[in-house]
């Protein structure tokens, strides 16, 4: 399952070259091209499925699968003491390209980069009020 005029559909399957750290049949793993740090690579499943919201179950837990393994490579290979794994759905979330990716993102001490969020203040009976519209 290819979308015409996908450019990471072209990627996983090898129609433009990357900087392929790892492929298989079902994934390619490659180097970002605007790495927030050193390796900084992305998971790419060959099929194209826009987002988290359209990825079928069974692939959803390869990819974590293939992350550890990546995460361990990488943090042997680069010396890296941390990872942060970023996987953004929709242009609000900050997914700029509509093919299903996450982001493997190598942390090393001072490296400048912080990838957080500000925390808001939230009341109790909030947080209760918003369990209950989630929870069946
Ligand atoms: P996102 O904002 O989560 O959709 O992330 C898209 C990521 O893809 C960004 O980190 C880009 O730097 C990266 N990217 C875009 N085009 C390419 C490309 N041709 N090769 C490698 N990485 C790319
Ligand atoms: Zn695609």
């Amino acid at each position: 399952m290819r979308e015409n005029n996908c450019i990471f559909c072209k990627i996983a399957n090898g129609e433009i070259s990357s900087r392929t750290l790892y492929e298989d049949d079902k994934f390619r793993v490659i180097l970002d091209l605007g790495p927030a740090t050193k390796g900084h690579a992305l998971i790419l499943p060959k099929d194209h499925y826009s987002d988290l919201f359209e990825l079928p179950e069974e692939c959803a837990g390869d990819v974590m699968k293939l992350a550890r393994k990546m995460v361990l490579k990488m943090k042997e290979k680069l010396g890296c003491e941390g990872f942060n794994l970023v996987q953004n759905n929709g242009d609000l979330a900050g997914q700029t390209v509509f093919h299903f990716h996450m982001h493997l993102i190598p942390r090393y001490r001072a490296d400048g980069q912080k990838i957080g969020w500000k925390p808001q203040e939230v009341s109790g009976e909030e947080l209760e009020e918003i369990k209950n519209q989630i929870v069946d």
